[in-house]
């Protein structure tokens, strides 16, 4: 009893604060009660424990789907999407602008298809009938029609909308075209190795993904099924030297040797970091040091960045218009 109001709660705010805090169950305590907030625990009066007192276990599983948690120290999550904590809010994130962008199905719609029973989890969107609908309060012919097609529309969307949408703690627009960039509709099928090697993904994200995956595999699965998601398009480079080659860079060049590298990229031929059997080039700069070495111990084709430009430019006309457009510049010398 607080001043008349009687307090049944108190926030523990995170896993961290309890720990910090060292509240045990059963110790007494000191709450403080401001206005209408949440009443906090401000501190354990250690003094009055009698040795009963238990340590907090840290939860594994949700308290209530019991599926395993993502545990990021202060912050411990469940990433069920068919979890009753998180699923209106799971759909709600789906259906949202950034994601699979579903017109018409906005919170309102969906805590009233969740709370109806006609939508339990993400794939029920797809089965939902004319008769369902009408029977919603402030469902006509109209409306409901247009929600039925504009879920419907969904089908075929892009591969990085269909993984935003899951989502995924920590995978949003950026990282999701990334992954579906490297694997595709199938980046629930990549090893940790392969995810940890994409351009921005850190330990957080891997392990994130990871446990989305173990968790919610099957609801994947069904939503790829039903979604059929496209993935990128690959673009084929045109014939030239490089195409489908392995390249190795090394020494100083006119230019980053990141803009040689997205040059051979561009052509399709895959930039190394070492120099083996298996290398097809090496294109070399001011003080190659090892990597040159190398090549000419393993007798692989040498290229000086001229040799390489004057090769990319002869199957290349945009490179040669470069060359073109260069050739005033070197006349100052001259
Ligand atoms: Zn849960």
């Amino acid at each position: 009893d607080i001043e008349g109001v009687t307090v049944e709660r108190s926030t523990l705010h995170n896993f961290d604060e309890i720990t910090r805090k060292d509240i045990r169950i059963g110790d007494k305590v000191i709450i403080l009660r401001s206005g209408d907030v949440i009443p906090k625990i401000i501190k354990v009066i250690a003094s009055e424990r009698n040795g009963s007192e238990q340590i907090i276990p840290r939860p594994t599983q949700c308290p209530v789907c019991g599926s395993e948690l993502l545990d990021e120290g202060a912050l411990i999550k469940c990433q069920n999407m068919g979890c009753e904590a998180r699923v209106v809010n799971s759909i709600i994130y789906f259906a949202s602008k950034q994601c699979l962008n579903i017109d018409g199905l906005g919170d309102k719609i969906v805590e009233a298809l969740h709370s109806s029973g006609m939508v339990r989890e993400l794939s029920d969107l797809f089965s939902l009938t004319m008769e369902q609908l009408l029977s919603l309060e402030g469902f006509k012919e109209k409306k409901s029609r247009n929600l039925i097609d504009a879920i419907a529309a969904v089908k075929g969307c892009d591969c990085w909308r269909f993984i935003n949408a899951l989502g995924i703690e920590h995978i949003g627009e950026v990282a999701s075209k990334t992954l579906c960039g490297a694997f595709g509709t199938a980046f629930d099928t990549a090893s940790r190795e392969e995810i940890l090697a994409l351009e921005g993904f850190g330990g957080e994200m891997v392990e994130s993904i990871l446990e989305f995956v173990r968790v919610n595999s099957e609801k994947i699965e069904t939503l790829r099924e039903i979604l059929k998601p496209v993935a990128p398009v690959k673009i084929e480079a045109h014939e030239n030297p490089f195409k489908g080659k392995s390249v190795v860079i090394t020494g100083s060049m006119s230019v980053p040797r990141d803009s040689i590298k997205a040059i051979l990229e561009s052509l399709g031929a895959k930039v190394a970091s070492s120099v083996s059997k298996k290398t097809d080039y090496v294109v070399y700069g001011e003080d190659a040091g090892s990597k040159y070495d190398k090549a000419v111990e393993l007798g692989v084709t040498l290229l000086t960045e001229s040799e390489f430009r004057s090769l990319t430019s002869l199957s290349d006309s945009a490179s040669s218009t470069e060359r073109i457009r260069v050739e005033p510049k070197n006349s100052l010398f001259d």
